[in-house]
């Protein structure tokens, strides 16, 4: 049985009498850009975040990097984020001028170490940006309580955790301004790219609004210079159609990450995702990690199973951040994470038996 990282199979099946609809509606319209499907989807997903405010943008790194410009956030500045994180993070950092800070996970929960934030701040950090990385809420309440101590703003990156909770509140709606993305993969995903900026705070959603369309409130009148950073009337409109399905979706994945818990407990050298007091997961990936993982993939390829490694390279020994002058064995938790783990199949729709599988196949590889 041939299964793969990811389907969508099962969740287009079913949206797609209402998908192919909505399409129709918006062709026969004939408005493509900032109309009133955008307003809608941005009044949904305010409501399903719990926030006054979502402003749709063209992706997740460019709400991050908006997010991030409309808090003044620039040159000379320092910005903590997480030492494991995708990419996308640290660069919406960078494309204010200013420079990410890496701070270490926890190795069991792969979110940032709340207890390490403090050594890290400077008198230039402006920010700190969580990531609710792999989908499970970081530790919030600890984080607000620093930032709030020492002034300085909260920027979630919640591109992975839509509908995730830490003491019962959700991601997306604890920072001043936070970004998500609707990436096709993400729990909630559109069919192409699109991102939203969720806040509080009217003055800086505004903002917002202002700098994805050129910087002008009023045509042809533009007081910033501004982007092109808009989401589609079409992207829009899918991505109402499916924010109605997110909660199953999300007890679906759930559920799979549960069968995952039961059997491939104690299996080899297997670390099994663990989840914070008060946090809960919505497991946009369900990771593994194994000193023996290359050759783990490698097994698993051979049985015709999809995995992949979230992420390889952590940020600081990319290319692209040599100039921070950080080398191998700079962090530490990072590298080992970036060494070990290794993501199995999971999406909803995923079958008992294709779950079952998966853990077979990986059991059969420890234990022969
Ligand atoms: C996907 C992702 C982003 C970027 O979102 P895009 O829509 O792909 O630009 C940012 N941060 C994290 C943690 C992500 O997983």
């Amino acid at each position: 049985m041939h299964i793969p990282f990811l389907s969508f199979k099962e969740v287009n099946q079913k949206i797609k009498p209402q998908i192919i609809a909505a399409f129709e509606n918006f062709f026969d319209e004939g408005w493509y850009v900032l109309g009133e499907r955008l307003i809608k989807f941005e009044k949904d997903y305010a409501e399903f975040n719990h926030t006054s405010h979502c402003v749709g943008v063209s992706n997740g790194l460019d709400a991050l990097h908006l997010a991030l410009k409309v808090l003044s956030i620039g040159p000379g500045d320092e910005v903590i984020v997480p030492s494991n994180t995708f990419i996308a993070t640290a660069l919406a950092v960078s494309y204010v001028g200013a420079t990410p800070v890496f701070v270490e996970p926890k190795k069991g929960t792969y979110n940032i170490d709340p207890n390490l934030l403090e050594a890290s701040i400077t008198s230039k950090t402006k920010a700190i940006m969580p990531v609710h990385l792999y989908g499970q809420a970081c530790e919030m309440q600890e984080i607000m309580t620093i930032a709030n101590k020492r002034n300085i703003w909260v920027v979630e990156d919640n591109a992975q955790a839509q509908g995730a909770t830490y003491t019962g509140k959700l991601t997306g709606s604890f920072g001043t301004i936070n970004g998500t993305s609707f990436y096709p993969g993400k729990n909630l995903g559109a069919f192409g790219d699109a991102g939203a900026i969720t806040t509080n705070d009217a003055y800086l959603a505004n903002k917002v609004k202002i700098l994805r369309n050129y910087g002008s409130e009023k045509k042809y009148q533009n007081d910033e210079i501004g982007y092109n950073m808009r989401l589609d009337e079409c992207q829009a409109a899918f991505l109402s159609i499916k924010l109605q399905y997110l909660h199953e979706w999300t007890t679906e994945r759930q559920k799979i990450a549960g069968w995952y818990n039961l059997m491939l407990r104690d299996v080899g050298d297997l670390i099994l995702p663990e989840v914070a007091v008060g946090a809960t997961h919505v497991y946009h990936l369900y990771i593994i990690r194994t000193k023996r993982r290359d050759a783990l993939q490698q097994y698993l390829r051979e049985y015709n199973i999809g995995s992949l490694i979230h992420y390889p390279i952590p940020p600081h020994l990319q290319n692209a951040y040599v100039h921070l002058g950080h080398k191998l064995g700079s962090f530490p938790v990072a590298e080992e994470i970036a060494n070990t783990c290794l993501s199995l199949p999971l999406w909803p729709g995923m079958s008992f038996a294709e779950t079952e599988q998966v853990a077979n196949v990986i059991k059969n590889y420890f234990h022969g």
